[in-house]
């Protein structure tokens, strides 16, 4: 039954694309206060962090809806196993099972 897995999917697509859109404005605002004298009031380096993070989730998201595009979302790019819903729920833009992330990360 392809109906029963379809459905989290198209989920996880809308919630990805929210993601890659509210990251994308959070990008575009913290780059117009790093412009800004005093940094919009932001401390430097807890702004340098900020541009960081929303900027690796901006690629994250964006190719997590590549994948999906392409039909290969959902697997690991590293074993080629399927991740499990459960943490694609979690992580909609996880490019590895636990394993292998573990391995990528320790
Ligand atoms: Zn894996």
């Amino acid at each position: 039954m392809t109906s029963t897995v379809q459905e989290p999917i198209e989920l996880l697509r809308n919630c990805l694309e929210e993601q890659f859109q509210r990251s994308t404005d959070q990008l575009a605002e913290l780059t117009l206060r790093s412009r800004q004298r005093g940094f919009g009031g932001y401390d430097h380096d807890t702004l340098a962090a900020l541009i960081a993070s929303a900027r690796q989730t901006v690629s994250e998201t964006a190719h997590a809806l590549k994948r999906m595009a392409e039909g290969s979302y959902g697997t690991c790019e590293r074993c080629a196993v399927d991740i499990p819903l459960q943490r694609l729920e979690i992580l909609p833009h996880a490019r590895f099972c636990v394993p292998c992330q573990c391995r990528q990360t320790g």
